[in-house]
């Protein structure tokens, strides 16, 4: 047999780092009783101590029999590389110069580098075993799922009844979630419509999709692409008259001290926005293309995006 050290003192832990640790006891009884899901969570571990920036592994007996010296103790009859002993609870080690790796008893790591890899190890693999117990729960309870469902689990099965109820109601001409849940596609504001749109573009659903369908052909300016904003005013100069092309891109009214302002916004092929503020709604639906004859008054910014404020517009088609 080839010794490994002429003696202990040969073992100098400078010169070698702690690699993880190896556990000979149990291994195959957690095998049996975990499955596959004990070799995850050992490999999940691992990851996470790499993300920690802490080079311990949970080494397989056959991995560190592969790593350590295929002459040294531990490759060939599975007991300490330093003594001979055998061990329940081993250290793995790598050495900093060579890269090799030696197997040492959980004692003999004590004694020489004053590391033990069993307090480690053991809450290392209690961590493990508990969530492989989790896992192996989980999907125990989901085979049985599967069993009485056709296939499905419980979770599949009540999305599946909640998307058909949420599609029965769309058909209806209702929403059938949030805010306006209930309600009829008519009465929501224009704004909780144009986020519906956004959020299925976004991140589509089956019932989404289908609301989507069904608001369409109540809110067709809604799916009108506008030119996108430039950020620029219209180049003239205030007082100025123009005529100009665009389309009408939204409006409301608001109840302010002097009463009602309809307010009338406008954006042009090249981006420009331009916006009426008026006591008397100007006619023109939204989604429109419009041409009108209009007196330029001042130029404004609202929510970071200028535009261009103009009175007086008079439709020419
Ligand atoms: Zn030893």
């Amino acid at each position: 047999m080839k010794a490994q050290f002429a003696s202990k003192n040969d073992f100098n832990p400078d010169n070698w780092e702690f690699a993880g640790g190896i556990q000979h006891q149990n291994v195959s009884e957690d095998f049996q009783e975990y499955g596959e899901f004990i070799f995850e969570e050992m490999e999940a571990m691992f990851l996470q101590e790499q993300a920690a920036n802490r080079s311990f592994k949970f080494f397989k007996i056959q991995e560190a029999k592969d790593l350590a010296d295929p002459e040294g103790r531990y490759s060939l009859r599975g007991t300490c590389d330093h003594c001979g002993h055998a061990f329940n609870y081993g250290a793995v080690f790598k050495n900093k110069l060579d890269g090799k790796h030696l197997v040492l008893g959980n004692m003999c790591a004590l004694n020489n580098c004053g590391l033990t890899g069993q307090q480690y190890t053991d809450k290392k693999m209690r961590e493990i075993k508990k969530a492989a117990e989790t896992k192996l729960a989980n999907h125990l309870e989901l085979e049985r799922q599967r069993a009485a469902n056709g296939g499905l689990t419980d979770a599949e099965v009540k999305q599946q009844k909640e998307e058909a109820e949420q599609i029965f109601t769309i058909s209806h001409g209702r929403f059938p979630f949030g805010k306006h849940a209930g309600e009829a596609f008519e009465e929501a504001p224009r704004t909780y419509i144009d986020w519906i749109i956004k959020t299925e573009r976004e991140k589509p659903t089956a019932v989404l999709t289908e609301l989507v369908k069904a608001l369409k052909p109540i809110f067709p300016e809604a799916f009108i692409d506008f030119p996108l904003p430039n950020g620029q005013c219209l180049k003239c100069e205030a007082g100025e008259k123009i005529e100009f092309e665009a389309f009408v891109s939204d409006k409301f009214s608001f109840e302010g001290h002097f009463g009602s302002t309809d307010v009338t916004k406008f954006i042009l092929e090249t981006g420009e926005i331009l916006v009426h503020k008026g006591t008397r709604s100007f006619s023109c639906e939204v989604g429109e293309k419009v041409k009108i004859k209009a007196t330029v008054k001042e130029f404004s910014e609202y929510n970071e995006i200028k535009q261009t404020m103009i009175i007086r517009p008079k439709r020419l088609a």
